[in-house]
């Protein structure tokens, strides 16, 4: 529980309180949902498809529905079976694209093996991807004019500024470099001028490069991976990963005591990073609302859906 854990660790290093921060983060939401709607006389609106009974992702949707609601956003669910056709889920994803009073539109990862990842998530109007999966999207967040920053990254981002800590000029390493954790949190955090190394399960002696780290995230999916061997004195540790373990305990990446010795800063797991997802999908939400009615027409500068859907598959 939040309540019985202490600000700052035994041993010193301040646990950063990503439900705290969520908490803050969401009154701020809940003002600009209200003041959306009172201007426009609609709520900004979500929807979110799920194909597929995966039990995970069943509690990860509800948990978005229920997010949703807590600050003034409308959701929506479209639940899908697993046998869906391609055609027919492109399909589902352009109807939503064409309803204006749809502001995101989100196809729960990950699909059944039969659906090809990035045609799916490409069909998805640049303008309401609310993961920023979409290419265009991933390439804005290359360039550094994300508007939609994926939302596990872009909550580390707000964690680190909201404890103030500085991230120019920091040596960041990032353990773990999927398409929608390792490598966009790397992009945005060298956009924040902070010198960005990455590593992956096929890095030669992680501890060579983890020891270097002001600031190390860790998003392998691997309990125990981070050491206190691994890690510098005063380090900034941002622990990514959700395990469960044999006896149902979630634990993340790092091992926490020992680590919690070593470093300034540290994320628990639950109640690190977790909380910020969600929230950050809901501040994305609001901020494609906004966007589409404070502009002229729904579609802005950004093609509106996308061309020609690849067939490549996803990390
Ligand atoms: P993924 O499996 O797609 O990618 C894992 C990455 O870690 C890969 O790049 C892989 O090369 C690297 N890796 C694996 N073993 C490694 C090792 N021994 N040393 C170095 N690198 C290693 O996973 P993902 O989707 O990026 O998620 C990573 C973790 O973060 C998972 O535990 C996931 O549950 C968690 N997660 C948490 C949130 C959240 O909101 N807190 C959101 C998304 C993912």
């Amino acid at each position: 529980m939040l309540d019985t854990q202490p600000a700052v660790h035994a041993t010193g290093a301040k646990i950063i309180d990503g439900r705290q921060h969520a908490k803050r983060l969401r009154e701020e939401l809940r003002i600009e949902a209200a003041s959306f709607q009172a201007k426009f006389g609609v709520p900004p609106k979500l929807t979110v498809i799920l194909v597929g009974d995966d039990a995970a992702s069943r509690l990860y949707v509800s948990n978005k529905s229920k997010a949703c609601a807590d600050v003034g956003i409308e959701s929506l669910v479209i639940v899908l079976p697993a046998s869906t056709e391609l055609e027919s889920l492109l399909e589902v994803i352009e109807e939503q694209n064409r309803d204006a009073s749809v502001h995101g539109v989100l196809v729960q990862l990950p699909l059944p093996r039969h659906l090809p990842v990035h045609a799916v998530l490409e069909r998805i109007a640049v303008e309401k991807d609310v993961d920023g999966f979409h290419l265009y999207n991933v390439g804005s967040l290359a360039l550094g004019t994300a508007v939609f920053p994926p939302c596990t990254p872009y909550g580390v981002q707000k964690l680190l500024e909201a404890e103030g800590i500085p991230i120019a000029g920091q040596n960041v390493v990032v353990v773990g470099a999927s398409n929608i954790v390792g490598k966009p949190t790397a992009m945005m955090l060298m956009q924040r001028d902070a010198t960005v190394c990455i590593c992956h399960a096929k890095t030669r002696d992680l501890a060579q490069f983890t020891i270097l780290a002001d600031i190390l995230v860790v998003a392998a999916g691997r309990p125990n991976i981070i050491v206190p061997q691994m890690v510098k004195t005063g380090a900034v540790v941002i622990d990514v990963g959700i395990n469960r373990l044999p006896n149902g305990k979630i634990v993340g990446d790092v091992d926490f005591e020992g680590v919690s010795q070593k470093a300034s800063y540290i994320t628990p797991v639950p109640g690190g990073v977790g909380p910020m997802t969600v929230t950050m999908l809901l501040a994305n939400t609001i901020t494609a609302a906004k966007r589409m009615r404070e502009s002229q027409s729904p579609h802005l500068s950004v093609p509106s859906t996308g061309t020609s859907p690849s067939t490549s598959s996803a990390d």
